[in-house]
C-alpha cells in the first residue's frame, strides 16, 4: 500500500508553511505543477514548479474562476493505478499521474466574517479546489490529499521514512480530513446565502464542528463524549477559554461552566455566580468581586460544596484567596492578575478558565438541541428586562430598592431550569427553588433553602424576609405567590399573561406585596 509521490499539485491560498514544504518536497525530487500565486512564491523561493497552464494547455482564465478544471488535472488526479482501462487512458489522452494534492481553499469564511460585500464573499467560493480535493480523496488508494498546513510535516515524515512513498493509513487519514473540510466550507456557504436570502431557517442546515478534545466521558461514566467547538461565531466563553491549570474538564464541568458564565454575563456591576448541575446555588453583584463573592457563598453554602464558580470581573487576590478556601471544581473568569493565579496554583486540582472577555448576553445567535431523530433550534434568549418594561399591577408600587433586586431576581432566574422562583435581597440570591414541575413547589422550595441556610449560619431570619421575588414564567395560581409572601417577600417580578392575573393580583393587594409584570417569559429546560 505504499505509493510513490513522483508528482504533487499545490494550489494554496493559505500560504503559510509552503516554501519549506516545497524545498522538501523538491529535494526528493518530485515535479510540482502549481497556479498563479502558489507557483509565483515557490519560484521566488528558488523551488522548480511547471505552471498547471503549461502542463494542460490551458492558460488560466475568468479571474481565476477556471484554473485547475481539466481533464489532464483531473484525470491524473482519478486514475486508478490497479486498473487497465485507466491506465490505458491516460497513455491515449497524455495524462501524467498525480500522486499528492496540496489544496487549501479560497478564505471564504473569513471573507464573509470580516464583512465583505456579496459580490466579493461569492467570488470567494472555491470551485476548482474543492473538486481536486474531493477527487484525491476519492482516490486515496493512490493519492495523498493535504488541506491544512497542519499535516505538511507528517506527510514529509512519511516520505522520509519510506523511501519517498506514502501509506495507505496516512492516505486515508488525509481523505476523511479532506470530506470533513469540504463539507465543512460548503455548510459555511449554504449557511451564509440563506441568510443572505432571508431564510432564518433553511430547508437543510448542518451543524459543523471541530474536535476541541474527547472527554474522559460523558454525563455517566458509561457515556463517550467528545467536545466540538464551531458555529458561535468567536463568542467569548467556555469555547475560546485557555485552561491555566487543574485536572481535565469533563462534560459536566464544560456544560456547567458554560452556564456559569453565561450568567455573570448578565451583569454590568462585579458579579459572582455559584453552580451545580447547571443551576446557580448563589449570585451576588456587588461594589467588588470579594463583597459579591462572600453574598454570593452566603445564599447557599451546603450547596456550593464542588461548585463552580465564574466571575465578570478579572479575578483578584482577595477573590481568588476566599475561592481557595473552598471546594470547587472550576473557576471562569475573563482574567486573573498574578497575585490571583498564584492564590488559584496552590488547588493543584481546581480547573482555572480564561476567556480573554465576557460574551454579550444581548447578542444573537442560536442554540441546537437534539431530539430522538432531529434537532431543535432557536434563538438564544437574549431577552433582557429593563426598567422601563415593567407594569405595576399592585396598588402598591416597588420603591427603588425593591425595584433594583426585582430586575436582579428576574436575570437570575432566566439562568434556573424551570419552574424557577428566585428570591433576592440586596442584590444576592437568597433563595432559589429550580427545576421542579409545579411552580408552588420552587417556591416553597427557594424559601426552605433559605430558613435552613440561615440556621446553619446561625442568623436569626431566613434570608427571604423582607426580599424580593422572581418567577421566569406566570403564576398560575395564587398559591405560588403566597408562598412567597409566607418567606416574608415584599414584592414580585413576573411575566403575567395568566387566566387568573386577576386573582394573584388580589391576593398580593390583600397582603401588601408590590408585583410589576415583565410581559417576556423565561423557561429554561
Ligand atoms: P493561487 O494563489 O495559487 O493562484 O490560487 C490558489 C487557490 O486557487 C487555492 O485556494 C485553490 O483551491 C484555488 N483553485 C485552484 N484551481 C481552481 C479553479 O479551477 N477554480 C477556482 N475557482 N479556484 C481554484
Amino acid at each position: 500500500d505504499l505509493v510513490r509521490v513522483t508528482r504533487a499539485l499545490v494550489s494554496v491560498s493559505d500560504k503559510t508553511g509552503l516554501v519549506p514544504f516545497g524545498q522538501a518536497l523538491a529535494a526528493r525530487g518530485v515535479e510540482i505543477l502549481s497556479t498563479g500565486g502558489s507557483a509565483q512564491q515557490l519560484r521566488d523561493a528558488g523551488v522548480p514548479v511547471t505552471e498547471v497552464g503549461d502542463h494542460t494547455g490551458f492558460p488560466e482564465m475568468m479571474d481565476g474562476r477556471v484554473k485547475t478544471l481539466h481533464p489532464k488535472v483531473h484525470g491524473g488526479i482519478l486514475a486508478r493505478r490497479d486498473l487497465d482501462s485507466h491506465l490505458a487512458a491516460m497513455e491515449a489522452h497524455g495524462i501524467p499521474p498525480i500522486d499528492l494534492v496540496v489544496v487549501n481553499l479560497y478564505p471564504f469564511e473569513a471573507t464573509v466574517a470580516r464583512g465583505a460585500a456579496f459580490e466579493d464573499c461569492v467570488e470567494n467560493i472555491d470551485i476548482g479546489g474543492p473538486a481536486m480535493i474531493r477527487s484525491a480523496a476519492k482516490n486515496h488508494g493512490f493519492v495523498a490529499v493535504v488541506t491544512d498546513a497542519a499535516d505538511y510535516d507528517a506527510v514529509l515524515a512519511e516520505l522520509e521514512a519510506n523511501d519517498g512513498a506514502t501509506t495507505l493509513a496516512l492516505r486515508r487519514r488525509l481523505a476523511a480530513g479532506a470530506y470533513a473540510r469540504t463539507a465543512a466550507y460548503d455548510s459555511a456557504i449554504s449557511q451564509w446565502f440563506a441568510g443572505q436570502n432571508g431564510e432564518t431557517f433553511p430547508a437543510r442546515v448542518t451543524v459543523a464542528g471541530s474536535l476541541r478534545q474527547t472527554l474522559r466521558y460523558g454525563e455517566n461514566p458509561h457515556q463517550q463524549a467528545a467536545f466540538y467547538v464551531g458555529g458561535a461565531g468567536g463568542r467569548p466563553g467556555i469555547a475560546t477559554a485557555t485552561q491555566l491549570q487543574g485536572k481535565e474538564l469533563s462534560y459536566n464541568n464544560l456544560n456547567d461552566t458554560d452556564a456559569a458564565f453565561e450568567l455573570v454575563a448578565e451583569f454590568e456591576r462585579p458579579a459572582v455566580a455559584i453552580i451545580k448541575h447547571a443551576n446557580p446555588c448563589g449570585v451576588a453583584e456587588g461594589d467588588s468581586l470579594p463583597d459579591a463573592y462572600a453574598r454570593a457563598l452566603e445564599c447557599d453554602p451546603v450547596s456550593a460544596f464542588g461548585g463552580i464558580i465564574a466571575v465578570n470581573r478579572t479575578l483578584d487576590a482577595a477573590t481568588a484567596e476566599q475561592i481557595a478556601k473552598l471546594f470547587a471544581e472550576v473557576v471562569i473568569a475573563p482574567d486573573a492578575d498574578g497575585d490571583a493565579r498564584a492564590f488559584l496554583a496552590a488547588k493543584k486540582n481546581l480547573r482555572v478558565l480564561l476567556t480573554g472577555a465576557m460574551p454579550d448576553p444581548a447578542a444573537p445567535g442560536m442554540t441546537v438541541r437534539t431530539v430522538s431523530g432531529g434537532f431543535l433550534f432557536q434563538d438564544r434568549d437574549s431577552g433582557r428586562i429593563s426598567l422601563p418594561d415593567l407594569k405595576v399591577v399592585t396598588k402598591r408600587a416597588p420603591d427603588d430598592r425593591e425595584l433594583a433586586d426585582l430586575l436582579f431576581a428576574f436575570r437570575v432566574a432566566k439562568h434556573v431550569k424551570s419552574n424557577a422562583i428566585v428570591y433576592a435581597k440586596a442584590g444576592a440570591t437568597v433563595g432559589i427553588g429550580a427545576g421542579q414541575m409545579s411552580r408552588v413547589d420552587s417556591s416553597r422550595i427557594a424559601a426552605w433553602k433559605s430558613a435552613d441556610a440561615a440556621q446553619a449560619a446561625g442568623r436569626a431570619e431566613a434570608g427571604t424576609i423582607g426580599s424580593v421575588v422572581a418567577s421566569d414564567a406566570f403564576f398560575p395560581f395564587a398559591d405560588g405567590l403566597l408562598a412567597a409572601a409566607d418567606a416574608g417577600a415584599t414584592a414580585i417580578i413576573q411575566p403575567g399573561g395568566s387566566m387568573r392575573d386577576g386573582e394573584v393580583i388580589a391576593a398580593a393587594d390583600e397582603r401588601g406585596l408590590a408585583m410589576v409584570f415583565t410581559g417576556m417569559r423565561h423557561f429554561r429546560h
